[in-house]
C-alpha cells in the first residue's frame, strides 16, 4: 500500500518533470460524420496508440450529432480537420475552402439495396418503386443518370435509415451503406439484391479526411503531423480489427455490439484495400473522374477545376506513393505500352537476326575476299550493337513481366469481389486477358530472341483458334462476320501455342485491316491424311497485287501508313510456321481476298493422360499456408501478397535473399517460399543453397520470367523446388500451391 503510494508518486513526478521538458501538446478538432463505429478507428487508434502524441497533438475527436454540417464546423475553424465524402468537391465550388488531405475509403460504400422478388433485377427496374434515397449521395444520382434512369419515375421516400423498412416492405428499395445497413438485413438473411454504382462505371472515394485552406496555410506543420499520425492509425487499425472493436465499445459504450464493428472492419478492408494501397491514397486523375461526373450531372460547371483542393504537403508524398500512379498509369496506357515496347523489341530482335544473318555473310565475305574491308568492319561492329541490344531486350522482358504481374495480381484479386456481368467485372476481364496477352508475348518474343527455350508441347489447334476468336469476338466491331470451320477430330501436333497464337492473330488482324468496310472472316482446319494438318485464314477483302504478294513476306514491307503497320507480321508469321516445321502459301487477287493456307506435320497422341489435368475450380483450399515471398520488386511484393491473401494465406515478405536468410535464421518456419530468381546481392541462386541448409523441406517455388538454362539447372540441382514462370494471377498461383494446401 505505501509502496504503491511511493511508487506512484514517483511515476507521477517523473511524468510531471517529462512533461515539463516537453512542449505543450497542440490541441485540435477532429469532427466526425457520423457516430463512432468501426468507420473512424483509425482515428482512434492514433489516438491510443499515442500517435496523435508523438506528433505533439492533443486530438478531440467529435461524433456527428443531428443537424451538424462537418464541413461548416472546419470552415469555420470550429473543428481542425474533418471526415467528408467526396462531396466535398461540391462544397469548395460553393466557397467553402476545403482541402483533401486523404482518401481513406478508396471507393464509396453507397449502394442501392432492393428487395429481391419484388419485380427488381436492376436498376432499371426501380422506375415505379418506392426508393428510401440520402440525397447528399450524389453516386447514387450519377449512378441513376449513367444508366439512363429518369429519378423522377421513382417515388422518393425520405430516409429512417431504419432497414426493417426495407424488411417489412414499406419500400422496395433504400440507398445504404455497404459497411452499415448491409449489416442488417444479413444477419436475418433477408434476400436482397445490391447496386452498386461502381457496376455503372461511378467510382467515387468514400470517406476521405479534409482540413481548410486557413489551417494549411497557419498550421503546415500541424497538418502534415495530424495526417501523418492518422494513416499510421488506419494502418494499425486495418490490421488488429478486433483490438479496435474492443476499444471502440471500451471508450464509446457497446451501442451496435461487437459483431457489427468487425462486420463494418471486415467490409472496409475491400473499401481501403490496405494490403494494396497506402492507406490515404489519392489519385488526381480519380479526383477528375469525380469531378467530371458532377459536371455531366450539372451540379459543377465545365470550367471548375481541381486546383488547391488536393492536399500537398511536398514531392516526398507524391514519391511514396509513386508504384501506385505507375501501376494506374500502366493499366491506363496498357495497350499502348505493350503494343509499342514488344514491336519495338520485336524489331530490335528482328534486325539483331538480320545483322546476325549479315554478319556471318560480312565473316564469310572476309574470308573470301580481301577487299571492301573497311566497309564490312562497320557492318560487324554495328551486328554487335545489335547483338547487346538483344541481351538488352531480354532485361526488359523480365522488368515487363514484374509490371504485368502487377497488374494480373491486383486484377485477378479485385475481380473476385465484383458481380460477374457488371461493368467493372468485365472491365477487368479485359485487364487479365490483356496482361495474359502481353505475358505471351514477352514470353514469345523472348524465344524468338533465343533466350528462352521454345516450348513443345502437343496442341490442338482448335482450341488455340477457338480462345482466338472468343478474343476477336470482343473486339472486333460486328462489320467482320467470323466463320470458323475446324475438323472435329483434328490430330495434334507439337508446338509451342504462345508462338502459334501470335501467328494466328496476325493473320487475322491482317483480314481484318484488308476489310474496313465488311466482310467475312473464315478460318478453317482440317486432316490432310496421316501426317499432317491444315489451317487456313480466309478473308474477303482488298487482296494483294502481285507486286505486294511478293514482297508482302518481308520484314518490314508494309502497305500501311505509318502506326498501323509495322511489316514485322507475316514474317513473323513465317518464322513461326518454320519452326514448327510446317509449310506457309499465301494466294491473293486484288478485290477478290486472300488465303493463307499453312501446314503441320502431326505428331503422335502419345502422353494423351499428361493433358488430362482439369483446372480446379472448386472452393479456396482450407489449409492456411505461411509463406515466406521473397522479392525486390514493390509491385510483385504487393501484388503476389494480395494474391495470397485472397487465397487465405498469410504472407511474410522480404525484400532480398540476404533478408530472407536473416528471417529464418531468426527462426521462422515457413511452409513455402516464393524465391524471386532475379534480385541484387545474393538473388535467387544465392540463396537456395544457403535457404536449403536452414530448412531441408520446405517446398521452393522459384519465381523468373525467363525460364533460361540458368533456371532450369538451378531447379534440377536442388529437391523440391518448382520453377514458376512469372507473370502469374491468382489461378496459377492457387494450382502451384495446391499440393500442400490440400487437407489430408
Ligand atoms: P503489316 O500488317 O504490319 O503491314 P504484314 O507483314 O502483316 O505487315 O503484312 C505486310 C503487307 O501485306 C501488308 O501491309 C498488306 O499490304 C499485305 N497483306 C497482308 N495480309 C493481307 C490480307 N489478308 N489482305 C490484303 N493484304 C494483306
Ligand atoms: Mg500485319
Amino acid at each position: 500500500m505505501i509502496l504503491s503510494t511511493i511508487r506512484n508518486g514517483i511515476l507521477g513526478l517523473l511524468a510531471f518533470a517529462l512533461g515539463a521538458t516537453q512542449a505543450p501538446l497542440d490541441k485540435v478538432t477532429l469532427q466526425l460524420k457520423w457516430h463512432h463505429q468501426f468507420q473512424f478507428a483509425g482515428y482512434y487508434a492514433a489516438q491510443e496508440q499515442g500517435y496523435f502524441r508523438d506528433a505533439g497533438l492533443d486530438v478531440r475527436i467529435l461524433e456527428a450529432e443531428p443537424g451538424i454540417d462537418v464541413v461548416k464546423e472546419v470552415a469555420s475553424g470550429r473543428a481542425q480537420f474533418g471526415v467528408g465524402s467526396s462531396a466535398l468537391l461540391l462544397s469548395r465550388y460553393r466557397g467553402q475552402p476545403v482541402v483533401v488531405l486523404a482518401a481513406v475509403f478508396q471507393h464509396s460504400p453507397v449502394v442501392f439495396v432492393a428487395r429481391s422478388g419484388s419485380g427488381i433485377a436492376s436498376v432499371h427496374d426501380l422506375a415505379g418503386k418506392r426508393v428510401m434515397f440520402e440525397k447528399q449521395a450524389d453516386e447514387l444520382i450519377a449512378y441513376l443518370h449513367k444508366e439512363g434512369i429518369n429519378e423522377k419515375t421513382m417515388t422518393f421516400v425520405e430516409h429512417t435509415f431504419v432497414p426493417d423498412d426495407l424488411i417489412q416492405g414499406k419500400v422496395d428499395c433504400m440507398s445504404a451503406y455497404l459497411t452499415d445497413e448491409s449489416y442488417f438485413l444479413d444477419k436475418v438473411h433477408f434476400n436482397h439484391l445490391t447496386f452498386s454504382p461502381r457496376m455503372g462505371g461511378i467510382d467515387f472515394y468514400g470517406d476521405n479526411l479534409f482540413t481548410s485552406e486557413d489551417e494549411v496555410k497557419a498550421h503546415p506543420d500541424r497538418v502534415k503531423a495530424f495526417r501523418e499520425a492518422s494513416m499510421k492509425g488506419w494502418k494499425y487499425a486495418m490490421q488488429h480489427p478486433e483490438e479496435l472493436a474492443d476499444r471502440i465499445i471500451a471508450r464509446y459504450g457497446e451501442r451496435r455490439g461487437r459483431a457489427y464493428l468487425l462486420y463494418e472492419a471486415q467490409k472496409m478492408q475491400a473499401l481501403i484495400q490496405p494490403g494494396l494501397v497506402d492507406i490515404g491514397y489519392m489519385y488526381p486523375g480519380r479526383w477528375q473522374h469525380i469531378l467530371d461526373t458532377y459536371v455531366e450531372l450539372g451540379l459543377l460547371p465545365k470550367d471548375f477545376h481541381l486546383e488547391g483542393f488536393i492536399y500537398e504537403p511536398e514531392a516526398g508524398v507524391r514519391q511514396v506513393n509513386r508504384r501506385l500512379v505507375t501501376v494506374i498509369v500502366v493499366l491506363g496506357g496498357l495497350g499502348a505500352l505493350l503494343g509499342s515496347v514488344a514491336l519495338v523489341l520485336f524489331r530490335m530482335s528482328i534486325r539483331l537476326k538480320g545483322e546476325i544473318l549479315s554478319r556471318e555473310k560480312a565473316e564469310a565475305a572476309v574470308r573470301l575476299e580481301h577487299e571492301g574491308k573497311a566497309k564490312l568492319e562497320v557492318q560487324l561492329q554495328q551486328a554487335r550493337k545489335m547483338e547487346s541490344l538483344g541481351s538488352l531486350a531480354g532485361g526488359i522482358a523480365h522488368d515487363m513481366n514484374n509490371v504485368l504481374g502487377a497488374i494480373l495480381g491486383m486484377a485477378s484479386t479485385s475481380i473476385e469481389a465484383q458481380q460477374p456481368g457488371s461493368h467493372t467485372h468485365r472491365a477487368f476481364e479485359t485487364i487479365i486477358k490483356a496482361g495474359e496477352r502481353g505475358g505471351k508475348m514477352v514470353k514469345s518474343l523472348l524465344s524468338f530472341a533465343r533466350q528462352s527455350p521454345a516450348e513443345r508441347q502437343e496442341l490442338d489447334v482448335n482450341v488455340i483458334l477457338r480462345e482466338e476468336i472468343e478474343l476477336l469476338e470482343r473486339t472486333t466491331l460486328s462489320r467482320v462476320h467470323l466463320q470458323m470451320e475446324l475438323e472435329p477430330a483434328l490430330r495434334p501436333i507439337l508446338g509451342d501455342a504462345s508462338a502459334l497464337t501470335q501467328a494466328f492473330m496476325n493473320l487475322c488482324i491482317n483480314a481484318l485491316d484488308a476489310m474496313p468496310e465488311r466482310g467475312t472472316l473464315t478460318i478453317r482446319t482440317r486432316n490432310q491424311g496421316k501426317e499432317w494438318i491444315e489451317v487456313l485464314v480466309e478473308d474477303t477483302g482488298s487482296g494483294m497485287p502481285q507486286e505486294v504478294l511478293e514482297r508482302a513476306l518481308e520484314p518490314f514491307f508494309t502497305t500501311k501508313e505509318v502506326g498501323k503497320g509495322t511489316g514485322l507480321g507475316l514474317s513473323m508469321v513465317y518464322s513461326i510456321v518454320k519452326a514448327h516445321r510446317g509449310q506457309i502459301e499465301i494466294d491473293s487477287e486484288p478485290g477478290h481476298g486472300t488465303v493463307v493456307w499453312m501446314r503441320f506435320p502431326v505428331c503422335e497422341p502419345a502422353s494423351r493422360t499428361a493433358e488430362l489435368v482439369v483446372e480446379n475450380r472448386s472452393e479456396p483450399s482450407t489449409k492456411t499456408l505461411n509463406v515466406l515471398l521473397v522479392d525486390d520488386d514493390e509491385l510483385m511484393q504487393s501484388s503476389t501478397q494480395a494474391i495470397l491473401q485472397a487465397l487465405g494465406h498469410e504472407t511474410t515478405t522480404a525484400s532480398s535473399g540476404e533478408s530472407a536468410l536473416a528471417i529464418l535464421e531468426a527462426g521462422f518456419k515457413p511452409d513455402v517460399v516464393i524465391l524471386d530468381l532475379n534480385m541484387p546481392g545474393l538473388g535467387g541462386t544465392g540463396t537456395l543453397p544457403r535457404l536449403r541448409t536452414l530448412l531441408p523441406f520446405v517446398p521452393v517455388l522459384l519465381a523468373t520470367g525467363r525460364a533460361d538454362q540458368a533456371a532450369v539447372s538451378l531447379v534440377e540441382a536442388h529437391s523440391r523446388v518448382t520453377l514458376m514462370l512469372k507473370p502469374f494471377d491468382l489461378k496459377n498461383l492457387r494450382k502451384q500451391l495446391e499440393p500442400w494446401t490440400a487437407v489430408e
